[in-house]
């Protein structure tokens, strides 16, 4: 079987760390920065970063509605902090932000993904911390936040695949997989592996 073929979107963030781990693990990886970069993906990384930033660029470089049709399509799609909130159908952008900030934040930008993010969730003095817990599927998995977000609301259909504190952070829902943390920052391989078994899955059943 032919290696998978997976984008990183590359307009801002933390891209090249994803593509590092999905290189070890044997994916070819493409930098997505404009909506020819989405052909013949077999699985798309959204990274962390700062989500306003993000989503601006989407618009500026004309992937955003091509993006979200591809996922809306059922392209596998792993989001990371910024990149679940790109992906939530819903941002809550509590009093972290300044109040010109929170008039220009957006309230949602792909919203591919019905759940209700809550930005920089952990506040200012406890905006990066580094824990230990189990994602449904997959084990015990080394978690890193950094200003991170945590799920508020998710639907009915929306398989909560792991919790800190009581806070949702780590979400599936079809094709989509979303992480309050960065899986791509420890040591541990085992999330982008199991990403890489979807889209292997989705590209042999299509
Ligand atoms: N706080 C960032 C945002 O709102 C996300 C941080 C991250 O991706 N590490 O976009």
């Amino acid at each position: 079987m032919r290696n998978s073929k997976i984008g990183v979107l590359a307009l801002q963030g933390a891209f090249i760390e994803h593509e590092h781990m999905l290189t070890g693990l044997g994916a070819v990886c493409t930098e997505v920065r404009q909506p020819s970069d989405l052909q013949g993906l077999d699985g798309i990384v959204l990274p962390g970063g700062e989500s306003t930033v993000q989503g601006q660029l989407l618009h500026k470089s004309g992937l955003f509605a091509p993006l979200q049709k591809r996922i809306a399509d059922g392209l596998p799609t792993l989001g990371t902090c910024a990149g679940l909130i790109l992906l939530a159908q819903e941002i809550n952008n509590p009093d972290t932000d300044s109040e010109a900030q929170k008039r220009t934040a957006p309230s949602a930008h792909l919203g591919t993904l019905p759940v209700t993010v809550r930005r920089n969730a952990y506040g200012r003095q406890l905006s990066s911390f580094v824990t230990e817990q189990t994602v449904t599927g997959i084990g015990n998995c080394p978690m890193v936040f950094i200003r991170a977000p945590y799920i508020e609301r998710a639907e009915k259909n929306v398989k909560i695949l792991a919790e800190v504190d009581g806070n949702i952070v780590a979400v599936k829902y079809g094709n989509q997989i979303g992480l309050s943390f960065h899986p791509e920052l420890s040591e541990s391989t085992k999330i982008h592996e199991w990403f890489l078994s979807q889209c292997e899955y989705t590209a042999f059943s299509a």
